[in-house]
């Protein structure tokens, strides 16, 4: 699970990490009491789970109240990356003399735990040169080695390294890792990728309290695997491999995926139902496929439980959807979805077939 920034500033301010005082708001007069409240300059900042929010005109410095009023109307409601801004957070603006990235990791073809850090902050990452970036494997049981970082940065990197181990996260990145004006060393972003296995030994009620993507959510309350992204071609499919591999043959038909969802092994009428409410739920998409490879389920059932989604669904199916059934009885399943001939279903046999077409709808 990926943390919303004001989530992470709340870990890390729990593991004395120092962080910006601020609080999240939902509309632009609580954005203004927030910012009477801190006195002072703030910066309001787009709540949503991407990086780029700054480049995106998520990120907006107001230097009184009523400022921060008029930047959060503006934020709020904004899309980022197929991401709808529902709330910002309000902290007291810093006076930023250096950016730092800093980063603690798994780096899963190294099997490591690696330190990242680079003198060019506040930038993107991937555009900072592999160069100017220094890399320290990190030994679990011992922590970063003293010569990883500068020793201004070394003690609030001693505290990202125990939200790292204390939260079993996967990814904590503070970027930009700045000192002020007054020569403090201040986490002003934070992204915090938690390993979802090990929640059952972590409490996190304290931070995972506001809502999450809606969609994300709903789908979790369904027990949909599913997770937003950024596109337009809705996906839904059976088995994590299957699905992964649709997105990429929808970006390699030259389109962009609008969600990973996986139904699992059983593709029943309710699961299929509540997979193509969830997507269709989401206003990005324009097109959907949907991706069964039959197994245990036969695609016959397959088949059967889209119809009777379908009917379930009736008005809601506003944009096409492109069935491809393969496997287990694939020529009575698709028989049956074409005997049904809903209007707004079209079946093709073969997975390329399939993306091609769902990227061209998704396009239109
Ligand atoms: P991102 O674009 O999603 O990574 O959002 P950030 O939180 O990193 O903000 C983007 C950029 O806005 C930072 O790199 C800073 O340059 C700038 N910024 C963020 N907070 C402050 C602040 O408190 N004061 C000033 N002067 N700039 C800020
Ligand atoms: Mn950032």
């Amino acid at each position: 699970m990926d943390l919303l920034e004001h989530q992470a500033m709340r870990l890390f301010a729990a593991h004395q990490v120092p962080v910006p005082a601020g609080e999240v708001a939902a509309s632009p007069s609580a954005a203004g009491a927030i910012a009477a409240r801190l006195g002072g300059a703030t910066v309001i900042k787009a709540q949503v789970k991407v990086g780029g929010r700054g480049k995106a005109g998520g990120v907006r410095l107001a230097a009184t109240p009523s400022a921060a009023v008029a930047c959060a109307a503006e934020i709020l409601g904004m899309e980022i990356k197929g991401h709808r801004v529902r709330e910002v957070l309000v902290a007291s603006a810093s006076d930023i003399v250096t950016e730092y990235y800093l980063a603690f990791l798994i780096d899963r073809s190294a099997r490591e735990i690696i330190a990242m850090f680079s003198e060019s902050g506040g930038m993107d990452i991937e555009q900072v040169p592999a160069s100017s970036i220094v890399r320290t494997p990190i030994d679990p049981g011992l922590g970063p080695p003293a010569d990883a970082f500068p020793a201004d940065v070394a003690p609030v990197a001693a505290k990202l390294w125990d939200v790292f181990i204390a939260s079993d996260a996967t990814l904590v990145e503070v970027n930009p890792l700045i000192v002020d004006a007054a020569g403090r060393v201040l986490a002003v972003d934070g992204k915090v990728t938690l390993d979802d296995n090990a929640f059952f030994r972590q409490d996190f009620s304290d931070i995972s309290t506001s809502p999450e993507d809606p969609s994300e959510a709903r789908a979790a309350s369904l027990g949909l695997n599913y997770v937003k992204l950024d596109g337009t071609v809705g996906i839904i499919g059976n088995g994590a491999g299957l699905v992964m591999s649709t997105l990429d043959v929808v970006a390699g038909a030259g389109a962009r995926p609008a969600n990973f969802l996986d139904i699992g092994g059983g593709a029943g009428a309710q699961v299929m139902a509540d997979a193509l409410s969830v997507v269709l739920d989401d206003p990005a998409v324009k097109s959907l496929l949907v991706n069964v490879f039959g197994g245990i389920t036969a695609c016959d059932a397959v088949a059967n439980g889209i119809i009777q989604a379908l009917d379930r669904l009736g008005d809601a199916v506003t944009r096409p959807i492109v069935v491809r059934l393969d496997g287990n009885n694939a020529a009575a399943g698709r028989a049956i979805l074409a005997a049904a001939a809903h209007p707004m279903v079209s079946l093709v046999d073969t997975m390329d077939d399939a993306a091609a077409r769902a990227a061209e709808l998704g396009k239109a």
